[in-house]
């Protein structure tokens, strides 16, 4: 099992594959991310063992390569691309049920692709184009076509317009969750990203419909979060999913922790630790670095900025799986979309191994 963490952590430090044409043609379908990734672009899920599935970007300069493998039709490996050395010896793929879904059985989408908060690491405040928040009827439009039966949860993130309040968002994030619950029961998932708003707006999510919540802290070290996200406070933001855990319940909140910011493996444990005390669920997302980012990031963090490697992610899982086991924390109770329960693009304890 912990073969197989090992070669998703290094997957995960070079989270792409090549594809020669000969194998691409031999793959019915190629999955794209939805509209609503900034960063489109062609990629696919892959299943390599165990609990685990992966998410690569398909391109020509990848690390590692998608080979047939002799044993079937439908089953592939993983090599180094110059070794030619295996790293996955079985795997499948993954299909998107719908090309509207984010990921196996999920939809996720954002109503507003742009920002204004400035997170240095986030693309969205980048978006200078005219864009439009997608309320209620813009989005029940959206999904008009979707088959719920294929799909196991909906969910929304969205940027926050210039000039909106905490209230105006969870208003129209609220109406979204009671049109998905009126259309598809209360069977359907469905989950949310909201900023970190106060407790009463949690409250309203919740009566609402809402079914799992994730509010982001993105790193906990109190000077680096207070130079990267100048539009957030690092303590009400702890204090929201403090409340969320309260109001969800322990094991149905999640909130994600972008691990290559400059922090250290000491700052990333203890709010794993503090979180989990809590009964959260902390996500270790690696960095996805935004080109047009990088140098106010190196800047304002010191110059600590980097994706981190392989070993570092694969430690890192070892001890969150520790400190998870300690309170009892574990995504497979109760999440059931996000990346907690998805983990295409992270390792999770339980869910990976
Ligand atoms: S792990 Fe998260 S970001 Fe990655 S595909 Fe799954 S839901 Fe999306």
């Amino acid at each position: 099992m912990l073969e197989i963490v090992r070669a998703k952590a290094k997957l995960l430090e070079k989270p792409y594959v090549y594809i020669n044409r000969d194998v691409k043609k031999r793959i019915s379908f190629l999955n794209f991310t939805s509209s609503e990734n900034l960063y489109a672009s062609q990629q696919i899920f892959v299943k390599i063992g165990g609990g685990s599935q992966v998410r690569l970007e398909i391109s020509e300069d990848a690390a590692f390569e998608l080979i047939s493998a002799e044993t079937g039709q439908d089953t592939y490996q993983i090599v180094d691309k110059d070794s030619r050395e295996v790293l996955i010896s079985s795997a499948s793929l993954v299909p998107l049920e719908d090309p509207i879904l984010h990921s196996p059985g999920q939809a996720l989408f954002n109503l507003y692709k742009s920002c204004s908060r400035n997170c240095m690491y986030c693309p969205l405040p980048l978006n200078q184009e005219k864009t439009e928040f997608m309320d209620r009827g813009r989005f029940l439009k959206e999904i008009e076509g979707l088959d719920a039966a294929k799909v196991k949860g909906i969910g929304f993130t969205s940027g926050i317009p210039g000039g909106w309040s905490y209230e105006d968002l969870i208003r129209e994030m609220s109406q979204i969750i009671m049109a998905l619950r009126e259309k598809y029961g209360k069977e359907l998932t469905i989950s949310a990203n909201p900023p970190p708003v106060g407790r009463n707006l949690i409250v309203k999510l919740q009566e609402a419909g809402l079914s799992e919540i994730r509010i982001n802290i993105e790193v906990f070290n109190h000077d680096l979060f207070t130079k990267l996200c100048p539009g957030y406070d690092f303590e009400q933001t702890c204090e929201a999913i403090g409340n969320a855990v309260q109001i969800f319940g322990k094991n149905r909140v999640s909130t994600n922790m972008v691990i290559g910011l400059g922090e250290t493996d000491e700052d990333v444990c203890s709010g794993i630790e503090y979180f989990a005390r809590l009964g959260v669920i902390t996500i270790l997302s690696p960095l996805d670095i935004v080109p047009e980012r990088i140098n106010d990031l190196q800047r304002l963090s010191g110059g600590g900025v980097k994706r981190p490697d392989w070993q570092r992610l694969y430690n890192l899982a070892l001890r969150q799986k520790e400190i998870f086991s300690k309170y009892g924390v574990n995504p497979l109770l109760h999440l059931r979309t996000m990346c907690g329960r998805c983990s295409s693009c992270n390792i999770t304890p339980f869910v990976d191994f």
